[in-house]
């Protein structure tokens, strides 16, 4: 994986699909939010920008190697 990911927890909604669909990258903090783990980076491009797009609050933010805004 290319790209930066981060997890914006004001917008999460704690619906728990991205912890569900990726249990590697993604999971529940103390407050039931959804976090970024350290093997996100095992995830594929393509993987990432589902997860994202999947997100019913749009709260997973994915940027490319310029720090450019993608999802
Ligand atoms: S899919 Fe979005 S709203 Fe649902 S737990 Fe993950 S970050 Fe939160």
């Amino acid at each position: 994986m290319a790209y930066r990911v981060e997890i914006d927890q004001d917008e999460c909604m704690s619906s728990g699909r991205c912890v569900a669909d990726y249990p590697a990258a993604f999971a529940f903090d103390d407050d039931e939010l959804a976090t970024v783990q350290p093997t996100v980076g095992n995830l594929t491009d393509q993987q990432i920008l589902r997860a994202a797009r999947n997100c019913p609050s749009r709260a997973i933010n994915v940027y490319d190697s310029n720090g450019n805004l993608l999802e």
